[in-house]
């Protein structure tokens, strides 16, 4: 059994009943080895051929469709759900559920959260389909599950940068199942409470209280190191599902009016060796994807801060109001 149900018999059914001729494939980075697999299947039970998108790929965000418009009548973008956003082709989003076993971790989980009995349930696309054996499993050990939709998310459900499943919830503790420090700090800056990860790729579940406080010292430096930026590069997106150009803006006339002088760079695919040739700017303000700044901080010499962050190094918000930066597509 492969480690991710692929749907391909429902991908073949609707080829076939649509007549498609062409259609794009296009995985996140680390579903991208099942690529050839999923094709060679498509191939042998239809008669159309398959085009595979190599280049990274983040989010829902980040589909292909303007690479593939006029070459696929179909696009299958893999690993996330559908975002509210107007694609150049048809797309169909497969979630590739994991059929990795999480309950080792979540059972793990059970003594992180003694003493909290309601618990804010939270995971990625990969994993919603357990999320009714995860919930019977706690509340068969005494705890009450609080879940909610999001807005364009499902019951529990993170989705990339969008954590509106998770926020405004009433309980005492979150259990996250899932993976990665993007996630795991979002759900602890927007509910403010003690956040357990049941992390199925280690086994094991852990507290993230000296994690959060890790990365947000982290952030803290990055901050401080840019307080006496004279010369700021705003980093805009020309991926479809992350350009915030309106956004850039106001933070170039926010920057301006602090006489220091902003820029405004567009880019595709965010990368240290890109941004090496602005030797004159001194930070990076990124309005793209806000997980390449918490993320991939480490791999940037100069500052790079997200909005919020900006506005903390003018002035304009205080360090006890940090705010995890979101995309919001409503
Ligand atoms: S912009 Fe949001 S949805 Fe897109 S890759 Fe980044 S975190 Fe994920």
């Amino acid at each position: 059994m492969l480690d991710y149900e692929f749907k391909v018999n429902e991908i073949i059914e609707r080829i076939k009943e649509k007549n498609i001729k062409s259609v794009g494939l296009q995985f996140p980075e680390g579903l991208k080895t099942y690529a050839t697999d999923v094709a060679r299947q498509i191939e042998d039970e239809t008669d159309a051929f398959t085009l595979i998108s190599a280049d990274p790929c983040y989010g829902a965000c980040d589909a292909a469709d303007v690479d593939m418009a006029g070459a696929v009548d179909l696009l299958v973008h893999f690993g996330h759900t559908a975002l509210p956003l107007d694609y150049d082709v048809p797309v169909l989003f497969v979630e590739a559920q994991s059929n990795m076993d999480v309950m080792g971790a979540v059972g793990s989980s059970l003594s992180l959260l003694e003493g909290y009995e309601r618990i804010g349930l939270v995971t990625t696309a990969q994993h919603l389909h357990l999320l009714d054996e995860i919930t019977s499993f706690l509340e068969g050990n005494g705890k009450k599950v609080v879940m909610k939709e999001g807005s364009g998310t499902q019951k529990g459900q993170v989705l990339g940068c969008n954590f509106s499943a998770i926020k405004d919830l009433d309980i005492d503790a979150v259990l996250y199942v899932g993976s990665g420090n993007f996630h795991t700090l979002g759900i602890k800056l927007f509910t403010d409470k003690p956040v357990v990860i049941a992390d199925p790729y280690m086994n094991d579940a852990r507290d993230i209280d000296e994690f959060a406080d890790r990365i947000m010292r982290i952030r803290f430096a990055r901050i401080a190191k840019a307080a006496d930026a004279k010369r700021f590069g705003i980093i805009v997106s020309s991926k479809k599902g992350q350009s915030r150009l309106d956004l850039a803006k106001v933070l170039k006339n926010m920057i301006d009016k602090e006489e220091r002088e902003a820029f405004i760079i567009v880019m595709d695919d965010i990368s240290p060796e890109l941004l090496v040739p602005f030797r004159d700017l001194d930070a990076f303000v990124v309005t793209a994807c806000p997980r390449i700044a918490i993320d991939d901080s480490k791999m940037y010499k100069k500052p790079l801060l997200t909005p919020p962050e900006l506005e903390i190094v003018l002035g304009k918000r205080e360090w006890e109001d940090y705010e995890m930066d979101e995309i919001k597509y409503d």
